[in-house]
């Protein structure tokens, strides 16, 4: 089976590519010649996820999935949630993301948060949607050097570390973007 994988990320790419293995053909849009960058301006997680997605199949005609990650904060309403890479501006800088959500939290005890991922698929023209989320809390300092975005302050539920303390294998085994990518394998593989 061939599905076009809405990213132009290589680290992504080979991600998904390891995670879904050999009975899948990814294309990437570098792949299918789409090299604009795709509005991501929808004010839900599915909804930019959808939206990628259908910009993909509109623009080629073949099956695609994209996908859309967010933190989101309980204390915050939700915040960053959609808005999680740009949270402090266009440049999408983790270091000033991470000191405004601290900034934004203060002392408040309410620290519960998660990530959540969400996969669009759009395969023989039918939509599909796949969900992954940890539960956790963000903690004060930033701590551990490994991962991206928001990973030196997340501490998973049941953990110690946080996603920046933990190498990509144990991530892997846990997070939010590889449960609801192995929902996704799971319902390609029975399809
Ligand atoms: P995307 O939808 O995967 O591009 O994620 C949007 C933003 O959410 C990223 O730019 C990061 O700031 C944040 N994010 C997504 N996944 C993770 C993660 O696994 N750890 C930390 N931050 C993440």
């Amino acid at each position: 089976m061939t599905l076009v994988f809405a990213s132009n990320n290589e680290h992504k790419i080979k991600e998904i590519k390891s995670l879904l293995g050999d009975s899948f053909r990814l294309l990437s849009l570098h792949d299918i010649n789409i090299t604009e960058d795709i509005p991501e301006e929808e004010s839900l997680i599915e909804g930019n996820a959808l939206a990628k997605a259908r910009y993909v199949y509109n623009a080629s005609g073949k099956d695609v999935f994209a996908d859309d990650t967010g933190l989101e904060i309980t204390s915050l309403d939700g915040l960053p949630g959609v808005h999680s890479a740009r949270f402090a501006g266009e440049d999408k800088d983790s270091s000033e993301n991470i000191k405004k959500v601290l900034y934004m939290l203060g002392s408040n005890e309410n620290r519960e948060a998660r990530f959540r991922t969400v996969i669009a698929l759009i395969l023989d023209k039918k939509e599909y949607l796949f969900e992954g989320i940890i539960n956790g809390t963000i903690i004060y300092e930033k701590r551990g050097t490994m991962g991206f975005g928001y990973d030196p302050i997340f501490v998973p539920e049941g953990q110690h570390s946080t996603f920046a303390e933990m190498d990509l294998t144990e991530k892997n085994t846990i997070s939010h973007r590889a449960q609801a990518f192995n929902k996704l394998k799971s319902f390609l593989l029975q399809y």
